[in-house]
């Protein structure tokens, strides 16, 4: 770890921490989702610590409207036009205005706030996500996908910004929190916990007749879709190398993955001492959220309390690159660096989507990441067009591959 760590640093605290009972305002991105209707509890739980900026969401006008009557949101944005009316009429009556569309997605996130939560999936959470950070205050980061597909990019703005990223996926949010002590320079490597998914003792032939509805049956983790399958490939914890080393600034080499299938450890960091720092927690989002929410302070949650008698064991084994290929090309995106990991990611999202729609196998969504990253190779993505143009061409050459025009 060195000094260009991409973490929290102190001198946010400031503005990340107002003066103890003072008003923080917030902004959810992606507020009608898994991590968003968490982060929603939270603020409900304490109303009057909170002012609701901007509420943004994809297509469920009808939860939107709940949240932002419930919080009193100053704007709420829809992202699918079409959803407009229903959140309008939803809304009659209240002060809150309502936009819709992705421009409109954007400039919410613009808006003055203390506090962002960036929990919109995919590449389609980058543009608002980037206006955050652009902002600056304390942006709580959710949505690997846009750091994986977008790392120069994103760092580059919130260096430029001074703004303060809070890692908010279990994971790295527990190497934040085992890195409290400031000791960054003495830092040999960090671990990444992963349960294993729903195939963690699958065989080949089950893994190759998977259905959707098996792939999101996830035994530890309740999350959205996307990521779900991302967790049955363990593209996830590819994503996951990518994302920690953008935010630690550590090399591949210094990131490991040990398969946990109890979820309780979340993540470990190894000092040059033999020390190794751990945090533990029951596998419930609501924690790392609440973290990020509080950070540098910390607030009470109704989580389950971890009852480390009744878990019993403990159980860590290296994880398979031959049953699960997508970590593995994840890792090797990562090494080779430039728009490697934005190709990686553009195929992967398009691949997800065509599984959910059970137009391809489950092995063949890593099967389509490896032929669009041979196809492609490497490429520049130092740029915001140069990121969205080569995640384009990645979708394109991902649904040709799917589609079977591309032989
Ligand atoms: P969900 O699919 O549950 O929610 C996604 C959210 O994004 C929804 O609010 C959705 O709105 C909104 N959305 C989708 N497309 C758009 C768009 N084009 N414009 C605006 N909003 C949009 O995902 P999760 O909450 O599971 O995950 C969110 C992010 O957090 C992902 O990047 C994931 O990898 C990461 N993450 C999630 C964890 C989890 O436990 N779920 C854990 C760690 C990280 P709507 O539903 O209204 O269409």
């Amino acid at each position: 770890m060195n000094a260009d760590t991409q973490i929290a640093v102190p001198r946010g605290a400031e503005a990340a921490s107002p003066a103890a009972g003072a008003t923080r305002s917030v902004t959810v991105l992606g507020s009608t989702g898994s991590v968003g209707t968490q982060t929603i509890d939270l603020l409900m739980a304490e109303p009057g610590r909170y002012r609701v900026r901007a509420l943004v969401a994809g297509r469920n006008a009808a939860l939107l409207a709940r949240q932002a009557r419930a919080l009193s949101a100053e704007v709420a944005v829809i992202a699918d036009p079409a959803g407009l009316p229903a959140l309008r009429e939803a809304l009659a009556g209240t002060a809150t205005r309502c936009e819709a569309g992705a421009g409109a997605a954007t400039a919410a996130a613009a808006l003055p706030a203390d506090w962002t939560m960036a929990a919109i999936t995919g590449i389609a959470g980058l543009a608002s996500t980037l206006a955050a950070i652009d902002r600056g205050g304390a942006v709580a980061f959710a949505n690997k996908e846009a750091l994986v597909s977008a790392g120069d990019v994103m760092l580059d703005a919130v260096r430029r910004a001074g703004t303060t990223l809070l890692p908010v996926d279990s994971e790295h949010n527990a190497i934040f929190q085992s890195l409290a002590d400031g000791n960054h320079g003495a830092v040999e490597k960090i671990v990444l916990t992963a349960s294993g998914g729903p195939f963690r003792t699958a065989s080949h032939a089950t893994m190759a007749a998977a259905t959707p509805e098996d792939a999101l049956r996830h035994p530890v983790w309740s999350m959205g879709a996307k990521i779900s399958i991302d967790s049955a490939t363990m593209m996830n914890k590819g994503l996951e190398v990518i994302e920690a080393a953008r935010l630690f600034a550590l090399p591949d080499s210094r990131i490991g993955v040990l398969i946990h299938p109890q979820s309780v450890i979340h993540g470990l960091v190894y000092y040059h001492d033999g020390s190794v720092l751990a945090q533990l927690g029951a596998p419930d989002m609501r924690v790392p959220i609440a973290h990020a929410l509080a950070w540098p302070a910390r607030i009470a949650t109704s989580s389950p309390r971890l009852d480390l008698g009744a878990v019993g064991k403990l159980d860590f084994a290296e994880p398979d690159l031959d049953q699960f290929p997508a970590l593995r090309l994840a890792r090797e995106a990562l090494r080779a660096g430039a728009g490697v990991p934005t190709i990686l990611n553009g195929a992967n999202e398009v691949a997800v989507e065509a599984f959910l729609q059970r137009r391809i196998g489950f092995l063949e969504i890593a099967g389509t990441v490896a032929r669009v990253l041979d196809a492609l190779g490497s490429q520049k993505a130092d740029t915001l067009d140069a990121v969205m143009g080569l995640d384009a061409a990645a979708r394109r050459a991902a649904s040709a591959f799917i589609s079977g025009r591309a032989g």
